[in-house]
């Protein structure tokens, strides 16, 4: 799989937003509190439009209970490659020292967390086509930008189907379920929004409203 030789650059270059469901099941499995790996990131009001497509968006009465904020995971400093951030859970090491022969001098870099990783992250870089119907695969190596700083770059050669062999089915469920978890977390953000509290009211408010619903436990 083309991930395993890359130097995890989506896990760089985004801020990754997280459901309700991913940030009470990254909690559950490791055994952390909600505040510790979860960041809220304050939107500019003329990103909101833009941000709304993909991002679920919530107001809170700590601050400017008019603002609206995204919930993501939190970031630290990069290691390999001092100056940049990455994903708190992205783990890196030098190939080299781990004595790695596919990699050569390479990093090799990967997600602390592959068994409860948010489903953005699970599902990235498939996306549903504008019909809304049909998973795609829209290669981020030919189609996003590229940046000046090489940890930013996404995937090192353009991504197929072929790199999905044998994990098809398993793609396509789970993009049903993200679909499924974005609708579930849009909704409680309508309600939320309408009489916001404070930001620890919301992981309670979270922990109520997903203890007694359908869940799907692994993805
Ligand atoms: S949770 Fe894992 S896959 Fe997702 S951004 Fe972090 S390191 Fe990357
Ligand atoms: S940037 Fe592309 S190849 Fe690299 S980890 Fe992300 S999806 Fe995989």
């Amino acid at each position: 799989m083309i991930c395993s030789v890359c130097h995890g650059g989506c896990c760089r270059r985004y801020y990754v937003d997280v459901t309700g469901y991913d940030i009470l099941n990254i909690s559950k499995t490791l055994m952390m509190d909600i505040p510790s790996f979860v960041y809220t990131l304050a939107v500019e009001d003329d990103e909101i439009e833009l941000l709304e497509q993909e991002s679920v968006l919530f107001k809170f009465t700590d601050d400017n209970c008019e603002k609206h904020y995204r919930f993501c995971l939190k970031k630290t400093d990069s290691l390999a490659y001092p100056g940049t951030l990455k994903c708190m859970f992205l783990q890196e090491w030098d190939a080299k020292i781990l004595n790695y022969p596919e990699m050569n001098d390479k990093l090799i870099a990967r997600c602390g967390i592959y068994g409860c990783r948010p489903l953005m992250c699970a599902t990235f870089p498939t996306k549903y086509d504008l019909s809304g119907n049909f998973g795609f695969i829209p290669d981020p190596y030919t189609t996003c930008e590229k940046k000046s700083h090489p940890a930013l770059n996404l995937c090192p050669r353009s991504i197929t189907s072929e790199d999905f062999r044998g994990c098809a089915e398993d793609t396509i469920k789970t993009l049903a379920l993200q679909r499924y978890e974005i609708k579930f977390f849009r909704a409680m953000a309508e309600y939320w929004n309408n009489y916001p509290k404070s930001i620890n009211d919301f992981y309670n408010f979270i922990q109520n409203a997903y203890s007694n619903r359908v869940s799907c436990e692994e993805t």
